[in-house]
């Protein structure tokens, strides 16, 4: 059921159609080692690895082995999303700068996404209007950075029960299940990992009410196995 709400989620992401990006097959400027995603989009990996006919554990164990050094994301999007709501500081240096790895992502294959039908929504939503190649960042108008923190934090909250860290961190911790050997803790300060958390409520900025509206609205009218979107979000305080 979690897997169909994803797929779900991930089709509803229209807007994406509605601008022109510059983002093409071959360019990987954006695909390094700090993608982060959720338990639920890493099992959709671990099973196409497997479909695939390869062999999970030799590829993760293999990453793990060649991967840089690096510290793991402190706070998921739902959890900063309510730092935000409550009008808290939010340090972004504990997500943005210690815990990013800009070597590149390891799942790149000849400049390819090996993994590409399946690949976390943060790659998906990572997209420039300008040839990043070129030098300096991703640009993108900021409803669609609206757009896609929201999606982010409506898969957080799908997956509820699940966790969410480094795109790495969280297949290692799925091999370790999968293999039945005992996964590293997932409580306090020893775990690379964070529970997923409920959405709290959502960032809109005022002017971009109209498109982030819509685009909700298309998703919670959404009806999946007889019950409509929405229901999930059952009494949380969702400001549309
Ligand atoms: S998973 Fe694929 S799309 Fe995402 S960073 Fe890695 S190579 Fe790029």
């Amino acid at each position: 059921m979690k897997r169909k709400m994803l797929n779900l989620v991930i089709e509803k992401a229209t807007w994406m159609d509605d601008y022109i990006f510059a983002c093409q097959q071959g360019c990987t400027s954006c695909c390094t080692q700090s993608v982060t995603m959720t338990t639920l989009e890493g099992e959709g990996i671990y099973a196409y690895l497997e479909e695939t006919g390869r062999d999970c554990g030799q590829i993760i164990e293999r990453m793990l082995a060649q991967r840089q050094d690096m510290n793991s994301p402190q706070v998921t999007t739902n959890q900063f999303a309510q730092f935000c709501l409550e009008g808290r500081e939010v340090d972004i240096s504990v997500n943005n700068g210690a815990s990013w790895n800009f070597s590149p992502c390891q799942f790149l294959e000849n400049g390819d996404c090996s993994i590409y039908p399946v690949r976390p929504f943060a790659c998906r939503a990572l997209v420039s209007q300008k040839v990043c190649a070129q030098g300096g960042a991703a640009e993108m108008a900021p409803v669609v950075v609206t757009l896609n923190t929201i999606w982010l934090q409506i898969i957080e909250h799908v997956d509820q029960g699940g966790f969410w860290g480094n795109m790495l961190d969280v297949l290692a911790f799925l091999q370790n299940t999968h293999s039945g050997r005992t996964a590293e803790p997932l409580a306090g300060k020893t775990t690379r990992l964070l529970k997923n958390l409920p959405v709290p409520g959502f960032l809109l900025p005022q002017e971009e009410r109209a498109v982030t509206s819509r685009a909700l609205a298309g998703l919670f009218q959404t009806t999946i196995e007889g019950q409509p979107f929405s229901w999930l979000f059952k009494g949380v305080g969702i400001i549309i």
